[in-house]
């Protein structure tokens, strides 16, 4: 889509912070990140949601999930949040399907604080 501005980072139209990528998915650094570890894994090919991507390109949403799991194995001391912001009421403000790698321990800390239930939930 031409103004999806996460097909744009996908095009190298727009700059992102890589962190990893396969065939059909990229992770790059969230530009504003939430948690110590924010990273967004983002399927190549434009979809409205994660809805729409479980429905129409299940191997790339499994891509996706597989590629989130190394990225916070890689990050992390193996405590994270995987989440799917669907639907403009629930947070969602960019209309390409992506899923937030959330963690507050990032690999090595030692003195991790936990999250508290509202950051939990948001
Ligand atoms: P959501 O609110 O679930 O749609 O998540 C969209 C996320 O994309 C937000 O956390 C934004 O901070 C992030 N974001 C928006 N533009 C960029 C960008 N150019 N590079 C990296 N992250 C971005
Ligand atoms: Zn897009």
């Amino acid at each position: 889509m031409e103004t999806c501005i996460f097909c744009k980072i996908v095009a190298g139209e727009i700059p992102s912070k890589l962190v990893a990528e396969t065939e059909h998915t990229i992770a790059f650094h969230d530009i504003s990140p939430r948690q110590p570890v924010h990273v967004l894994v983002v399927p190549k090919s434009h979809h409205r949601d994660v809805v729409e991507l479980s429905k129409h390109a299940p191997f790339e949403l499994l891509d996706l999930v597989q590629l989130g799991n190394r990225v916070a194995e890689q990050l992390t001391n193996g405590s994270f949040r995987l989440q799917f912001n669907t639907g403009a009421e629930a947070g969602q403000t960019v209309f390409h399907a992506h899923g937030h790698i959330l963690s507050g321990t990032p690999r090595g800390s030692v003195d991790a604080v936990p999250m508290s239930e509202d950051e939990a939930l948001g």
